[in-house]
């Protein structure tokens, strides 16, 4: 999609710190990280936020849930914990609308969020 940073990225027309990618999936260091480790996940597909996704993304769906959890045994999360957060809507604070799911790990979270 046209005028879309997450769709730049896939395109490798913006450069970002990619740590994996498949057919369907990339993943990549987030610019400004609020965890030790940040990693947005994101499908290739340009699907607008969590109200979009369709029937027929849920294998997609399922993959990132997987990823995530291979990036974070990766990058030594999985024992300590991590979070797996999708911002969707402007109250939630989504400021790229192409879906992505943050990796956020490293320290201790508090609860609930802001
Ligand atoms: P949201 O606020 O939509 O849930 O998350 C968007 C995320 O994208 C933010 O955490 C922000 O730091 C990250 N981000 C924005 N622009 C870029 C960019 O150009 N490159 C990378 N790697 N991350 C970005
Ligand atoms: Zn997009």
């Amino acid at each position: 999609m046209s005028d879309c940073l997450f769709c730049d990225i896939v395109d490798g027309k913006i450069k970002a710190n990619v740590v994996y990618q498949d057919d369907a999936l990339v993943a990549f260091k987030d610019i400004a990280p609020k965890a030790p480790v940040h990693i947005l996940i994101i499908p290739r597909k340009h699907i607008v936020s969590v109200s979009d996704i369709a029937e027929q993304d849920r294998d997609l769906i399922g993959q990132i849930f997987q990823v995530a959890a291979k990036l974070a045994r990766e990058q030594g999360i999985a024992e300590g914990g991590y979070r797996v957060v999708v911002n969707s809507g402007p109250d939630a604070g989504q400021s790229v609308f192409h879906l992505h799911y943050h990796l956020l790990g490293g320290r201790q979270m508090s609860w609930p969020p802001g």
